[in-house]
């Protein structure tokens, strides 16, 4: 899934996490979900990272700077660092550690880019949630 959708469910998650504590945690898990889901990653690295950078200043906006919904977005994005080290070549496949990209958990199969499209609407419908529940 591409970045800004993993910090759009960390989000999503955190904003229901019963305490800051556990926004992490279910950041990550959601990263696991989402990645299962058959979806459409961008190649350019530098492009995951400015839709990724934009969506979390959008979600902090969003939200009123609330601990848990940050912590979500953040721990949910996490995960994709070792695919960036990856990408640049940083490191093998071989040594990639989080379940969902290491093959522990099977990987969703690749779909084309109109998959982004539902990226997009569900991180907006977040942000309309995140707007309307912190209003
Ligand atoms: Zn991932």
């Amino acid at each position: 899934m591409c970045l800004f959708a993993h910090i759009a469910a960390g989000a999503l998650v955190g904003a229901h996490a019963p305490s800051p504590y556990w926004a992490p945690l279910l950041g990550m898990g959601s990263h696991v979900a989402l990645d299962i889901v058959p979806h459409y990653d961008f190649e350019s690295v530098n492009l995951q990272l400015m839709l990724g950078i934009v969506m979390l200043a959008i979600v902090a906006a969003a939200n009123g700077l609330d601990l848990s919904i940050l912590l979500g977005s953040l721990f949910a994005a996490l995960p994709d660092f070792e695919n960036l080290l990856w990408r640049k070549g940083i490191i093998t496949d071989e040594r990639k550690v989080f379940p969902g990209h290491a093959g522990i958990i099977p990987h969703g199969r690749e779909t084309g880019p109109e998959n982004v499209l539902l990226q997009v609407a569900f991180s907006i419908l977040v942000v309309i949630y995140l707007v309307r529940r912190s209003s």
